[in-house]
């Protein structure tokens, strides 16, 4: 039986009505830039398995690393007990982490890296003795699907039956060129009719919302009114982090810092699960009291897991090398010039491109995952390309172990995809 078969007897998968869905697809093998399926089909992966795998998928050099690791030490509580893999990590991310980031806490996973951020700024005020209720978000937010994070999350279509016990959130638009205005002022309204605690963002892109980008100038422009407020800016990088636009962090673009930023997916460079919630020097003392529940009393059993932090040092190490962001460029030059080729097809409503980011918005409308998206989904299996377009936005976002002729093909495809809508 194939793999395929078997697993429809008893998985059940995420993202996932089962009564419609076809089969999943076996996956033997991945390495570098393409994926194996069972039936010796290969794909490349052009979005990098939910942008995790950025080194290219069983990466030698990571694995080596989490393989060295694993037979040294497994795994140990991390509550009274530390270890080299856990505080090298740390070192390695405060170097590269804007400069007023100066603790690092662990947890499991992009969600739980934002739950933690909510709490910590909930928290924060509590320490001070301010009860603040409120989340300040984008309206086409996405930050994961724990309560909290589901809950500052713009794009809930399918949250119907938990909207109910959603956190306090108010929304937003993300700044563009035309609307800072309107923006600062919905902005300072909700502060002045809420006791607002925190400001979650996606910095500069959207991802689950399209790859929708926004203004570093906008964003630094909603800091100063959250900074003249005591609100806590919370930068989710979950998606943005280690160097997909082009820097190492979004938030480099920004003239002001974030004062909690939260990390997962590369992280730990598609090897294994891990998030972490990083906060400045500031967040960090409000925690600090002879009172022991004055405390962040927030605990995940893996927290710091020592073979997951192996692969975020031996991540970092990668990001950092000459060779990725040699890398990133060529991913970048030859982004940009597929968009300037294709900018003007008239299927083509708006393209645009930021480090190893590309969008292209189809002059079509099309719902979020319906007939019509499951389409041009399969025009790209077809092809042995594996992208998952976003409605009618397509978007690549290639492991940086990407050849010129593996991006090619990727452009003649988005292109050819474009006759599906004549
Ligand atoms: C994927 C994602 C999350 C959620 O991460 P999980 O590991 O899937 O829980 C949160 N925020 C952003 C911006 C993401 O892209």
């Amino acid at each position: 039986m194939s793999l395929s078969q078997r697993d429809i007897k008893n998985i059940w998968h995420p993202l996932t009505q089962h009564k419609t869905a076809t089969a999943p697809i076996g996956i033997v093998k991945a390495a570098g830039a393409v994926l194996h399926d069972e039936e010796g089909k290969e794909y490349i992966d052009g979005i990098a398995s939910w942008y995790t795998a950025m080194y290219g998928h069983c990466n030698e050099y990571i694995v080596e690393a989490v393989t060295r690791q694993m037979k040294q030490l497994d795994q140990i509580v991390f509550t009274g007990f530390t270890h080299e893999a856990a505080v090298t990590l740390g070192e390695k991310l405060l170097e590269i982490l804007p400069a007023n980031q100066s603790r690092i806490f662990f947890n499991d996973n992009g969600s739980t890296a934002v739950e933690a951020a909510i709490k910590m700024a909930f928290q924060f005020h509590f320490n001070k003795g301010e009860k603040r209720d409120t989340i300040i978000a984008f309206e086409e937010g996405f930050h994961g699907d724990t309560f909290g994070a589901m809950s500052a999350s713009g794009l809930s279509v399918y949250n119907g039956p938990f909207e109910d016990f959603f956190l306090k959130v108010e929304r937003i638009p993300a700044p563009q060129e035309d609307n800072l205005d309107e923006v600062l002022e919905k902005l300072k309204a909700i502060i002045s009719n809420n006791k607002c605690a925190a400001f979650l963002y996606e910095p500069l892109v959207q991802g689950a919302a399209g790859m929708k980008f926004h203004s570093p100038e906008g964003l630094n422009a909603i800091h100063k009114v959250c900074r003249e407020h005591g609100i806590l800016c919370i930068a989710d990088e979950v998606m943005t982090g280690f160097g997909k636009t082009g820097m190492n962090f979004a938030s480099e673009y920004v003239a002001t810092k974030p004062d909690i930023i939260c990390l997962s997916k590369a992280l730990t460079a598609g090897l294994v699960p891990m998030g972490i919630t990083s906060c400045s020097q500031q967040v960090y003392e409000a925690f600090l009291d002879d009172d022991i529940a004055r405390g962040f009393f927030h605990a995940h059993t893996y927290s710091a897991n020592p073979p997951a932090c192996a692969a975020a040092i031996a991540g970092i190490e990668l990001l950092t090398s000459e060779e990725i962001q040699k890398s990133i460029r060529r991913i970048e030059t030859n982004h940009k010039q597929f968009a300037a080729s294709i900018r003007d097809h008239k299927k083509v409503r708006g393209v645009r491109t930021l480090g190893v980011i590309l969008a292209v918005d189809i002059n079509a409308d099309m719902s979020r995952y319906g007939s019509l998206r499951n389409k041009l989904f399969e025009f790209f299996m077809e092809r042995g390309i594996f992208l998952r377009p976003l409605g009618n936005t397509i978007y690549v976002l290639p492991p940086f172990v990407i050849n010129d002729g593996q991006l090619q093909k990727i452009y003649k495809a988005i292109e050819e995809s474009l006759v599906l809508f004549d």
